[in-house]
């Protein structure tokens, strides 16, 4: 069957928010019909907004998976759910366990009441932008540039890598 190849950013900011992560990416792993192709390291970056809250943990991987758009979609909010996200507690903007975002789904534009895709927000943001050229360096994102491009005009965060051991 064909597949597609899909870029998932995650994040989180409440908890032990580094190995949510590393469980959430392994929880992708085992979505049916999809295969992890590659993961990012760990970043620790400043939260956006105008509310003080902690920083963020992020990553980004890719999969490749026959699902369809949506489909993928409802699986992410599973697992989002699994690590007690409550979406009425926590507003846009605001601390949470775990967000899985899709990024890129292919090479397709998706512009429906639950999915818009390419993220509409991707290009503004550095914790997703750096992990994603970590993992696929030569990516060019059409409509937008390559990801090297990207990165080099999106604004400045506060961020760092962090080791394998997560320091
Ligand atoms: P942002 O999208 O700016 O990062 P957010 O992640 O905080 O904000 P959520 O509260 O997690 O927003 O999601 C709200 C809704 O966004 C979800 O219920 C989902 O239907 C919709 N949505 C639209 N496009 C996407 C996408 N590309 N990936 C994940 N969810 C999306
Ligand atoms: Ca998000
Ligand atoms: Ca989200």
């Amino acid at each position: 069957m064909a597949t597609e190849q899909v870029f998932i950013a995650l994040g989180g900011n409440i908890g032990d928010s580094s190995t949510i992560i590393e469980q959430a990416i392994e929880a992708i792993a085992r979505i049916r019909e999809c295969k992890l192709r590659g993961r990012s390291s760990l970043y620790r970056s400043a939260a956006l907004g105008d509310v003080p809250q902690d920083d963020y943990i992020n990553a980004v991987v890719k999969i490749d998976t026959s699902l369809q758009p949506l489909t993928l979609l409802l699986e992410l909010q599973a697992i989002e759910h699994a690590y007690y996200r409550n979406r009425d507690e926590e507003g846009r903007w605001a601390p949470r366990t775990l967000d899985l975002d899709i990024i890129l789904f292919g090479d397709r534009n998706i512009d429906d009441s639950h999915l818009v895709v390419p993220h509409p927000e991707f290009a503004k943001r550095r914790f997703v932008l750096e992990p994603m050229l970590e993992i696929d360096g030569d990516r060019f994102v059409p409509g937008y540039g390559s990801l090297g491009y990207l990165t080099d005009q999106a604004p400045a965060l506060c961020m760092t890598k962090l080791d394998k051991n997560h320091g």
